[in-house]
């Protein structure tokens, strides 16, 4: 079994290095892993949207990513993919403790993040985990250490950072920052500033947002590395 998984991951490699960019249209034209292909078409996601067409591909072989694009345009499933394929070609099982963090802005759409996941992560092995407050701290602490994947709000995650015991960022391989000049807009600097504070440097970013600004470009210096951007304009 360990022997097949090992040449299924391989083969997997082989084709995310052969892969050329920008030359998908479907989720089933990339080199994803079938738990991910088969969550993706259980949900009935097929055609990719501009945005995903545009940033999957680089996203899947590891870049940074500072992606821009209105809402509805399919940010979602730009970042929860290449979450779910980074850590499976990592081989992250349960024991390896948080592998993803996602911070969104808002418990609301934290939490629409969050039942995404489970729809097109429902094959994968992976614990995940919602962080927006409004729970017993203590018992939230206890839930979180024993997650893979995190999705939370910027104020709630700093708490728990601060208060650390038993919450190991050390080995996190992907940071997606989502909405975030929505989260700059709320007052969010200092939190998302420390959390980046906490993680570490060698890891694969990903920073979505609806519009550019110069605070945002701050944040992106401070929290990317040689990104790519990416941009969806509406047509004139
Ligand atoms: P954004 O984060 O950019 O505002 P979402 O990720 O929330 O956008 O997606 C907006 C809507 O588009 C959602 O209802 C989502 O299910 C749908 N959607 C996203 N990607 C696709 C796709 N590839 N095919 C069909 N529908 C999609
Ligand atoms: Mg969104």
């Amino acid at each position: 079994k360990r022997e097949a998984f090992e040449k299924k991951l391989a083969e997997l490699e082989q084709r995310v290095s052969e892969f050329e960019l920008s030359s998908a249209d479907l989720f089933s034209e990339l080199p994803l892993t079938e738990e991910t292909a088969r969550g993706l078409k259980d949900s009935h996601f097929t055609t990719l949207t501009a945005i995903q067409k545009k940033s999957l591909p680089l996203a899947l072989k590891g870049r940074d990513i500072l992606g821009a694009a209105k809402t509805g345009s399919g940010k979602t499933l730009a970042f929860l993919v290449p979450v779910l394929e980074v850590l499976y070609r990592k081989k992250w099982t349960q024991m390896d403790g948080l592998g993803a963090l996602i911070i969104s802005p808002t418990r609301e759409l934290a939490t629409q993040i969050f039942e995404v996941m489970r729809q097109i992560g429902r094959y994968h092995a992976f614990s995940a985990g919602l962080v927006i407050g409004g729970k017993n701290v203590q018992e939230e602490k206890e839930r979180i250490s024993r997650m893979n994947i995190l999705v939370c709000t910027p104020g709630r995650m700093v708490q728990h950072m601060r208060e650390a015991a038993g919450f190991d960022t050390d080995n996190l391989q992907i940071l997606v920052l989502d909405e975030a000049d929505r989260c700059l807009d709320m007052g969010f600097k200092s939190s998302l500033d420390a959390i980046i504070k906490y993680l570490p440097r060698d890891r694969q970013t990903l920073l979505f947002s609806a519009t550019q600004t110069q605070s945002l470009s701050d944040l992106a210096r401070l929290s990317l590395k040689d990104p790519e951007y990416v941009g969806v304009h509406d047509k004139a």
